[in-house]
């Protein structure tokens, strides 16, 4: 379902992503660990094209994402057809990014109505399911200033959900709540995973990539240095940096 092959990704001289191989086949959920600079967030981020690659490709469900290919050579995409890409791509970041003047259900009913151009009262069935399905069918009246961290993120994953993407990317969803409030969002993905839907995640919930996860990814340095079954690499990593790594983690 995504397809990540020997991609790179240079911010001027500093190559953060040295030649990333990885796929993620659909119904799987596929952790992203590593240190803080490893390129963790920039690989989820070049996979909807919100960042450049300057080599190498990537493909979702099949589709060739932010390029097009006539005979050898690459042209990107304009912005109109970007944007159709992206609404197959959820994506959920550490910071909620809720609008803060729409109650939750409108936050959830905004992308289906303004982009998909369904109808109002279906935009609305639909959001209060997604909200139901989150644990929030009681909220959907609230602003994101009246609701918990880990509920804004709850509202952030049905908002994403809302249209309808093939796969869902997150970005460390829970390293901005208090501890409390992470396992009521950590829920609510692994029944996202549960329901066969596709996932990347970077995390540093190490039980969550343990018991969820299909596979797990070590980077560091803008390499895989190490990527299997999350059990076989928790339990036994090979590499010392991985080593090093989860030994402050854990
Ligand atoms: P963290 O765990 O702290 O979130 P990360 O693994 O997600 O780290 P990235 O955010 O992908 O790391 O950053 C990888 C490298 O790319 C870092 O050296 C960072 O400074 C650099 N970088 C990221 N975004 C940009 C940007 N827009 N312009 C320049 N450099 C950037
Ligand atoms: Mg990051």
């Amino acid at each position: 379902m995504i397809t990540i092959s020997d991609v790179h990704k240079k911010f001027g001289l500093n190559e953060v992503l040295r030649g990333i191989d990885l796929e993620i086949a659909a119904g799987e959920v596929c952790c992203v660990l590593g240190p803080s600079g490893s390129g963790k967030s920039t690989l989820l981020r070049c996979v909807n094209h919100l960042e450049k690659i300057n080599a190498g490709r990537i493909t979702v469900d099949g589709q060739l994402i932010g390029y097009k290919q006539r005979g050898d050579r690459l042209y990107e995409m304009r912005e109109k057809e970007i944007a159709a890409q992206r609404r197959d791509i959820g994506m959920v970041f550490q910071r909620f990014n809720l609008f803060p003047h729409l109650t939750a259900l409108d936050n959830i009913m905004e992308g289906p109505y303004q982009v998909l151009g369904r109808s109002r009262s279906e935009c609305k069935t639909r959001a209060l399911e997604l909200l139901t399905r989150v644990g929030l069918g009681d909220r959907g009246g609230a602003y994101p200033s009246q609701l918990s961290g880990g509920q804004q993120q709850r509202v952030a994953i049905a908002r994403a959900l809302a249209m309808e993407p093939k796969v869902m990317l997150f970005d460390e969803p829970t390293s901005a709540l208090d501890p409390e409030l992470v396992g009521e969002v950590l829920d609510v993905m692994r029944d996202l995973a549960a329901s066969g839907m596709t996932m990347m995640v970077v995390t540093h919930e190490i039980g969550f990539a343990r018991e969820v996860g299909d596979s797990l990814v070590f980077m560091d340095g803008g390499v895989i240095v190490e990527a299997g079954n999350p059990r076989e690499v928790l339990a036994n990593p090979q590499h010392e940096r991985t080593k090093a790594f989860l030994s402050k983690v854990l």
